[in-house]
């Protein structure tokens, strides 16, 4: 019998779970295992642990708690930011639960807590079907899909969380859980919208929707055109038809060789997007006359990497808003901050279009049924070290600051790079009910999610 005498000897007994798949601080592996998408953040666990299975997640979930310590669910690390101090949390790694299995016929995807976007369009395409996907392949489905996700087809079809079917987890008291509308409905309701704060999820089942060939793009203009482009962009964005759906970004683009010529080392202002009806749709905007436009019929798969998301992990600091309405005063507040002669040095400052099926909220939803906003804005910057990163956050802060008579409640949690409130995202019946499943499932608040209920 082996007898426990301090939290650090069941810290060594954490080393053999998992196949030995297992790291502790001054491991070899320690560095790596604890490092995120964002190289900025320097995440500091009690451990990191790979389990390949659920039952090895429930074995991790309940030594942890013998040893006083909590858990963590992270399949990518990309939104590492708000967890916080974890140095009394051993994470839970899902990124070797990978799989995905696509039933065609019902048009499901089943896939473990590891999988990644561009696993499930791949697997997908081949039966012509599409998933919910955001616009970085590497993002994890888990993370994504907990917490909202919202990529080119949501004006049409809403949130991913909502096209979630099934979800298994492991609970805070080591047991396995599946649960969907006819099954533990109230906790399938919290964990849609609610995230990773009632256990460590171990598989997702969701909805795939019949599409092979779409029509999607970009358009681009030298920034010098901001002001020209984004009050015609605001307008047509505002009484778009909901299938389709774009993004509006000002970029200030290094001269990196992996940056194709035309773009490499400017400054430009690009809408992008996917539109699934009539084309036409998109003449006001080439009436702008952009450098380039891209708009086609493609395969829908390549919709994946349609915005050119970093896939490889990198050091930045990104914050986030929620902008109600987008009139001629807010217009011009942006530019002052963040267009030409503004001075920003952030890389990228997007406001992505909501509306639409965003906005509609439908018996059966998650936690979070839609978004009340007309765009999330989500900035970026370069973090070199900590000097350029506090100078990036400074920056990002005049931005919010200058939009904020046009702010909405709470922020699209998904897109929060920092520790956010998240009672005002839910408001306050939404999370009384989120804080009645974490009291029921999670007494102990053993379970460390990057949005804490
Ligand atoms: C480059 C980039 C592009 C993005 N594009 C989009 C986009 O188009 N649309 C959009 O909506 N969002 C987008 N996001 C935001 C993204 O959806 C969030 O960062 C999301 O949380 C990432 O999920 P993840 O599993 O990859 O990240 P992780 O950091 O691994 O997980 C995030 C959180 O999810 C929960 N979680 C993850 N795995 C588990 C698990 N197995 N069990 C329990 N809880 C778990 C935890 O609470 C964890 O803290 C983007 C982010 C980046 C960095």
């Amino acid at each position: 019998m082996t007898i426990i005498e301090s939290p650090r000897d069941e810290l060594s007994l954490l080393r053999d779970l998992c196949g030995g798949a297992v790291a502790l601080p001054g491991d070899d592996g320690y560095d790596a295992a604890r490092s995120g998408f964002n190289l900025a953040l320097d995440q500091r666990p009690a451990a990191v642990a790979y389990p390949a299975d659920a039952s090895e997640v429930a074995e991790v979930v309940r030594c942890a708690r013998r040893a006083g310590l909590r858990v963590a669910g992270q399949s990518t690390g990309h939104n590492a930011g708000p967890l916080g101090d974890l140095s009394g949390t051993v994470l839970v790694k899902t990124s070797g639960m990978g799989g995905v299995a696509i039933d065609a016929a019902a048009r499901i995807a089943r896939v473990g807590a590891g999988a990644i976007w561009e696993d499930v369009v791949d697997a997908a395409a081949p039966h012509g079907l599409l998933a919910l996907h955001g616009s970085s392949p590497t993002v994890g489905v888990t993370g994504y899909s907990l917490g909202g996700g919202m990529g080119w087809l949501a004006r049409s079809h809403g949130l991913q969380t909502n096209s979630l079917t099934a979800i298994e987890l492991v609970t805070a008291e080591g047991e396995f859980v599946r649960t969907d509308a006819d099954h533990d409905p109230e906790l399938f309701w919290a964990l849609r919208g609610g995230g990773g704060n009632f256990g460590i999820v171990t598989a997702l089942e969701f909805r795939l929707y019949e599409i092979t060939e779409i029509y999607a793009g970009f358009m681009i203009w030298d920034w010098s055109e901001a002001g020209r482009v984004l009050p015609v962009y605001a307008k047509w964005a505002a009484d778009a038809p909901d299938h389709v759906t774009t993004s509006f970004r000002i970029m200030q683009l290094p001269p990196l060789p992996e940056i194709p010529e035309p773009i490499r080392g400017r400054s430009i202002v690009i809408v992008d997007g996917a539109v699934q009806g009539d084309p036409a749709v998109l003449e006001p905007l080439r009436a702008l006359q952009p450098e380039i436009d891209t708009f086609a019929t493609m395969p829908a798969p390549a919709l994946v990497r349609l915005h050119q998301d970093p896939e490889e992990p990198m050091p930045y600091v990104g914050d986030t808003a929620l902008i109600d309405e987008l009139p001629e005063a807010a217009i011009e507040a942006l530019l002052q901050m963040a267009g030409p002669k503004s001075g920003s040095p952030l890389a990228m400052v997007e406001l992505r279009q909501l509306g639409g099926a965003l906005a509609r909220r439908a018996p059966g939803h998650g936690a979070v049924g839609g978004i009340d906003a007309q765009y999330v804005l989500f900035l970026c910057g370069m973090a070199l070290d900590a000097d350029m990163a506090a100078f990036m956050k400074h920056h990002a802060e005049r931005i919010k600051a200058a939009l904020e008579p046009w702010s909405g409640r709470g922020a699209y949690l998904n897109f929060a790079e920092d520790k956010v409130d998240p009672s005002l995202t839910h408001g306050p019946a939404t999370w009384e009910r989120l804080k009645a499943v974490k009291a029921r499932l999670d007494p102990d608040n053993l379970i460390h999610a990057n949005h804490a209920i």
